[in-house]
């Protein structure tokens, strides 16, 4: 079959693949007890530490099968011990499922909740590591996908920093394209998966986390499966604790060859951003505003558009997929009001322009009243 076109994801995650990372899924069979997999693990754990400088000597990286949420779950899971305390700031979706995490694990918490659309409530934040002296760790989301919202991590980092709590952070779709400071921010761990900065596929999600927290214990884990301790002692002795996920690993380990490459993360970053300008500059020109106002306030891969009274996603993104183009909707209460874009995955800057283009047939083939600004 001859594809009219490259079909092209512009979801956060998973990502249009590279010809180069496609070609590593059909590696050779492996089985995980065989010293060939001994060596891909090693190096795939080496090369997640090396994807930031500040990581490279005295953090480990343990690998997961499993999605993203499986590497929060797990850093949440394990470095919280049973009589810890965390503090979570939320400000979308995924700051708010790490509390439900810690809910279930029956772990004390507090939330510092903020509305979807506004920064990290750092002043409440504050207040409660000023009045509650019990709490042990923070927890934060770095790129809050729900909006696209870069969270400013220098104000909160600086509080962990002060009070001397370690932040433990879901870096899920910012890992390998943008900085993470980690002494300054007073980072233990971050966790992360395989199929959004990185450019592999769903299957292999990690954590990266400080050496000695993890050679130390007591585990805080709730489950067997999702135990960083357990895993992390495995891996240290060469196999995988479990089946992993071989051709996700192959995918990973070529992903991660291709990033170092193309230059390592702020290179990535740098691409993203003029993929990114293009989109902004295009559907602005559009009608389309921003969900956060300013472009400043976002992540370098994902914007977060208003859309325009009369135009319901379903139709915007169904007439896009006939193109080719996978957009994605808004979540909860977002759900029919934005549509979001990222630009992860091997994109190129034509076809962005082809996006804009198909964007302004989507616009022009309808009527559509622009809301006033
Ligand atoms: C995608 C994402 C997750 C969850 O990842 P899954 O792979 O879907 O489990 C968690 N946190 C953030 C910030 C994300 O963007």
């Amino acid at each position: 079959m001859v594809m009219r076109y490259r079909k092209r994801l512009l979801n956060p995650g998973p990502v249009t693949l590279s010809d180069r990372v496609r070609r590593a899924l059909t590696r050779e069979d492996l089985c995980h007890r065989e010293a060939t997999f001994t060596d891909l693990q090693a190096a795939v754990r080496a090369n997640l530490t090396n994807v930031y400088a500040e990581t490279a000597s005295n953090y480990t990286a343990v690998l997961l099968s499993g999605s993203g949420t499986a590497a929060v779950e797990a850093m949440v899971g394990s470095l919280i011990p049973a009589n810890g305390k965390a503090l979570v700031a939320a400000n979308g979706v995924y700051g708010e499922r790490v509390a439900d995490m810690l809910a279930i694990q029956q772990k004390p918490f507090v939330l510092v909740k903020a509305a979807w659309t506004e920064p990290v409530d750092t002043t409440a934040v504050a207040r409660t590591l000023e009045s509650d002296r019990d709490i042990t760790h923070v927890i934060a989301v770095h790129h809050e996908t729900t909006t696209g919202r870069l969270n400013d991590l220098d104000s909160l980092g600086a509080l962990c920093k002060a009070h001397d709590v370690p932040l433990l952070l879901d870096t899920v779709s910012s890992f390998g394209a943008e900085a993470i400071a980690f002494e300054q921010w007073n980072v233990q761990a971050c966790a992360a998966t395989a199929n959004k900065c990185l450019h592999g596929v769903p299957g292999v999600s990690f954590v990266v986390a400080e050496d000695a927290v993890l050679a130390d214990g007591p585990t805080g884990a709730t489950t067997l499966y999702l135990d960083l301790f357990r895993h992390r002692k495995a891996q240290d002795d060469g196999y995988p604790l479990f089946t992993p996920a071989v051709q996700a690993m192959y995918a990973l380990d070529e992903a991660l060859a291709e990033l170092q490459d193309s230059g390592g993360w702020a290179a990535r970053r740098s691409r993203y951003r003029q993929l990114s300008r293009r989109v902004r500059i295009g559907l602005s020109g559009l009608g389309f505003e921003l969900l956060l106002g300013d472009q400043r306030h976002y992540a370098s891969m994902l914007s977060s558009f208003i859309l325009p009274e009369g135009l319901t996603y379903d139709r915007l993104a169904g007439q896009l997929a006939q193109q080719g183009f996978i957009v994605y909707p808004g979540q909860a209460s977002l759900k029919d009001a934005i549509v979001r874009i990222a630009v992860m995955g091997d994109l190129t800057e034509s076809e962005m322009d082809v996006l804009i283009d198909e964007f302004t047939s989507v616009i022009h083939g309808q009527a559509i009243r622009y809301r006033a600004s």
